[in-house]
């Protein structure tokens, strides 16, 4: 058993405040939210990435984030609006290595949001595009 504070979560051996535990997956509260009712939906059995986590169970953390982002807007939690968001590798600001997505209540002016880099602002052509697109159909299968 990897040392991880989501397996000791979902265990019992850390504390937390669920939401939400089906078989596959179980959703509480971020312990620093991004606003509040910032929640992580997470698998039962522990995978670090999105490469070792079965399709199934990642369909389905969608699937519960989808619901749970229903409830938010229901909940009077403030809530105008809602992010999904998945961080899958350190590279990508992943800090605890067991899959999560967040579910994040949002209203104008809460000062979140994603920083864009220069390059952002100028567009590739569509060589560019294209020569992108076959690199990764060619690993679809
Ligand atoms: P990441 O950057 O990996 O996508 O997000 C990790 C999230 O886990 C962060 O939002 C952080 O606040 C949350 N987190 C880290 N440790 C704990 C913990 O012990 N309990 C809970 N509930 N959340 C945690
Ligand atoms: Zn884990």
């Amino acid at each position: 058993m990897p040392d991880c504070i989501f397996c000791d979560i979902l265990s019992g051996l850390a504390p937390a405040s669920f939401v939400y535990r089906d078989e596959q997956c179980a959703a509480f509260m971020d312990i620093r939210p991004v606003n509040p009712g910032h929640v992580l939906v997470v698998p039962l059995a522990h995978a670090a990435e999105l490469t070792v986590l079965d399709e199934k169970t990642g369909a389905h953390l969608f699937r519960v984030g989808q619901r749970l982002a229903g409830a938010l807007r229901r909940s009077g939690v403030k809530c105008e609006g809602v992010n999904l968001f998945l961080a899958d590798g350190a590279a990508a600001g992943q800090e605890v290595l067991h899959v999560h997505l967040h579910v994040i209540p949002r209203f104008r002016k809460d000062g979140f949001g994603l920083r864009f880099s220069p390059a952002y602002f100028i567009r590739p052509p569509r060589s560019e595009l294209e020569k992108n697109a076959e690199l990764i159909r060619n690993q679809l299968g």
